[in-house]
């Protein structure tokens, strides 16, 4: 695994994304069965509105993030399956980058940390399951949690081989909750992807357009729609008992 494709596509003198390890002094260490010693593997889902609002699912592994593009994002209904494309490997500084990509640039537009923590692989051979095509883990997140599974497809085609599937196990955490709508705020910084933009500069405008409505809703409202946030649900709910 390298970062050469993660490079290659991209300009740091005008990207604020991370470059990653200098490739001169850091070689990426052959991979290694995990034991119960290593420190926890780091997980992350970035929203990501380019030129199609998308979710990238990043998983820590042999010193990178292995990378998926997930364009529906993730589903707790384990009877949905995502579509996952891999995309090249990004450094593991990439997991807290969130702000604007220059409009013109490789994924220009809007990057938000939509979920972050840490994941643990159901077999210690990761390498092994991601040759035989079906990785299954368990996800500590600040909002996924629990088993799911990555299947690649025999799908057709050129990138045939990059096409997985993402998909959530059955446990107590799967539901049918549409998470990427409920918790559309950033894991991090709480912010929504327009907010972000306007805070980098960015494409405000064109970042709302992967906010949901929901979200964008007027607070002033008071009692009138639905409740942007959990937060603002709470305090929905303490004023109606206190109106009591
Ligand atoms: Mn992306």
């Amino acid at each position: 695994m390298t970062l050469k494709r993660y490079r290659e596509k991209r300009h740091f003198e005008v990207t604020p994304e991370p470059s990653g390890p200098d490739p001169a002094s850091t070689r990426l260490s052959k991979s290694t069965p995990v034991t119960k010693k290593q420190p926890a593997l780091k997980y992350v889902i970035q929203k990501h509105r380019a030129s199609h609002l998308h979710y990238d699912f990043r998983l820590e592994w042999n010193g990178v993030l292995l990378s998926w593009a997930v364009p529906k994002g993730p589903s707790l209904d384990p009877a949905v399956k995502r579509l996952a494309m891999q995309v090249e490997d990004h450094p593991i500084d990439y997991a807290d980058f969130e702000g604007v990509i220059p409009e013109g640039e490789y994924g220009g537009g809007t990057v938000m940390v939509w979920d972050k923590g840490t994941w643990i692989p159901d077999d210690p051979d990761v390498d092994s399951s991601l040759r035989k095509g079906e990785l299954k883990f368990t996800l500590q997140g600040a909002k996924l949690k629990g088993s799911w599974v990555l299947v690649r497809t025999h799908g057709y085609g050129q990138r045939a081989d990059r096409s997985w599937l993402l998909i959530k196990h059955r446990d107590r955490y799967a539901g049918t909750e549409d998470i990427a709508t409920t918790q559309p705020r950033s894991a991090t910084s709480k912010r929504l992807l327009a907010e972000i933009a306007r805070a980098g500069g960015g494409d405000a405008e064109k970042a709302a357009t992967g906010d949901p409505p929901v979200a964008k809703a007027p607070a002033t409202a008071k009692g009138l729609g639905a409740p942007r946030t959990k937060r603002a649900a709470a305090a929905t709910r303490k004023a109606a008992q206190r109106r009591r």
